[in-house]
């Protein structure tokens, strides 16, 4: 330890003023001034997660005298949480357990407790309790009702401070983390070294790393074997799907519902991607698609994307532009057009009959068709016969095409990868080898598809880990 740099002693250290770190000091704060029972209680919030809430308040006593650090290394607080849902914040969204806890893959059993804990119901009682009132959209997606991000991140941050025994340090990058003989943390920052009785780590993932998140910390914490902390390499999850000259680049800008994109890997699964990626040979999935310049996002691309390799692989994708339903209807209504003879050319009669966008019809058939099939779209549709009138709404309907690979961590927005789960009690998410040392948030092997479980998943793990820091056993 250098002895020269000024050291600050704390009961705990938040290290990480992200969503996960923001929420947990937050929640310090609201359980300190009663705060958190007025939101317990609420009319909205599920018997259940009122009784479980309840039992421990009974149980155990509040330690509400901890003095606290929190520790950010960059500038300012939430840089990440400021971009979040298109600046707008995807809080939550309101599912049942079971299509919640299908969200979260292979991590779903161990943040079973962490949904029990905080439900999207609760969580947005507690915000009404820091003054960040919200909605749920037509999909049931929680937002602040400012939809503003930096409403969310300027209030837990108001939150936070409002505990007199909190201190917030800036642009303290923690750079060593290590336990003394009497089980205390040192943490050696920018300017400071901070040394604490027990630290709640919220460092977050990997991707978008000018966020202030960029994995260095994961590295520090699984280099020191006193933490027994081994990890998943960081990859990113929900990040776009690219493809080297993408051939409809000039549609850029394109956003289409209801899309299904289906992906093939003709690659050999290993046993680790089978189980921890739940990878399978052939992949499904339907949704919100957005064409860019090198591929596609949008939920529908970016759920996909963790199921993919980092590298580029052997295997092919199938865009079907229109729900199946719908392209069964146009395939019925041509089959009759060509039956009776319209005089239609073929091109006007799709542009009328088939509701993709203009642009995303003239591509296809320039750059898709042959110049064969290109002219027999200006031809009436009377010259067709039915098999041709199929093969046409086959190349308009599905796009396929090869050698697929996702955007790196720089531009994906959730990682994939982290501490163990095996690690980490599930319970408390206190590390398994130093139970005053507690890991949450994108830092653990957890991601989740898009809609606000990133952020419920980072918000529920800090829960947990105040839970078990503040209520402690009635003496
Ligand atoms: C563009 C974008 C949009 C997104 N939209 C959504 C959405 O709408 N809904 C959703 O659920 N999820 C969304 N996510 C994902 C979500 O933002 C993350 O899952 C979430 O922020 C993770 O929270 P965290 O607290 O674990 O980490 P972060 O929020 O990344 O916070 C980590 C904090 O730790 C600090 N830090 C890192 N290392 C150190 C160190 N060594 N010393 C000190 N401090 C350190 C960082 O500066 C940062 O402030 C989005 C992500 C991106 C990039």
């Amino acid at each position: 330890m250098d002895l020269n740099r000024k050291q600050i002693t704390s009961d705990l250290a938040i290290v990480g003023m992200g969503a996960g770190g923001l929420f947990a000091a937050a929640l310090i704060t609201l359980l300190r001034n009663g705060k958190f029972l007025e939101a317990l209680n609420r009319p909205y919030v599920e018997a259940e997660v009122k009784d479980l809430w309840q039992a421990d308040l009974t149980k155990f006593t509040l330690a509400a005298n901890l003095k606290i650090s929190l520790i950010e290394g960059q500038e300012q607080v939430g840089k990440k949480l400021n971009l979040t849902g298109g600046q707008r914040a995807n809080l939550a969204t309101n599912l049942t357990e079971e299509l919640l806890a299908a969200k979260y893959f292979a991590a779903k059993d161990f943040l079973r407790k962490a949904r029990q804990y905080l439900t999207p119901s609760l969580l947005r009682s507690l915000l009404y309790s820091m003054d960040i009132a919200t909605y749920y959209d037509e999909q049931g997606r929680l937002y602040p009702k400012s939809n503003q991000a930096k409403e969310v991140t300027s209030k837990l941050l108001h939150t936070a401070l409002a505990n007199p025994l909190s201190t917030i340090y800036y642009s303290e990058k923690i750079t060593d983390i290590s336990m003394d003989g009497q089980q205390q943390i040192i943490l050696p920052g920018s300017k400071h070294t901070f040394i604490t009785k027990a630290a709640i780590l919220a460092t977050g993932g990997a991707s978008y790393p000018k966020t202030g998140s960029d994995g260095a910390f994961l590295k520090m914490l699984t280099a020191n074997k006193q933490f027994n902390c081994s990890a998943y390499p960081a990859k990113p999850a929900l990040a776009a799907l690219q493809q080297n000259n993408f051939p409809l680049a000039d549609l850029q800008g394109i956003s289409l519902t209801d899309v299904t994109l289906t992906w093939e890997t003709f690659s050999r699964l290993t046993k680790e991607e089978e189980r921890r990626y739940q990878r399978l040979k052939r992949q499904s999935l339907q949704g919100d698609l957005l064409i860019n310049k090198k591929g596609f996002s949008g939920p529908c691309a970016m759920n996909l994307a963790r199921f993919l390799r980092e590298k580029a692989e052997d295997n092919a994708l199938t865009v079907t532009w229109l729900p199946a339903d719908l392209i069964k209807d146009v395939s019925e209504k041509l089959k009759q057009a060509i039956h009776e003879g319209d005089k239609r050319p073929l091109g006007l009669w799709l542009k009328q009959n088939l509701p993709l966008p203009e642009r995303l019809q003239n591509s296809i058939r320039e750059k898709l068709l042959t110049q064969k099939y290109r002219h027999q779209t200006t031809m009436p549709i009377k010259y067709l016969t039915a098999a041709e009138g199929t093969d046409f709404l086959e190349v308009f309907c599905h796009w396929h095409s090869v050698d697929w690979h996702v955007a790196d961590l720089l531009h994906a927005q959730v990682t994939s990868g982290g501490i163990k789960r095996t690690c980490i009690d599930p319970n408390t998410m206190a590390c398994k080898a130093a139970a005053n040392v507690h890991i949450v948030g994108e830092l653990l092997d957890i991601d989740a598809a898009c809609g606000g479980f990133n952020l419920l998943a980072a918000f529920a793990t800090s829960t947990l880990a105040v839970k078990s820091l503040l209520l402690l056993p009635a003496q």
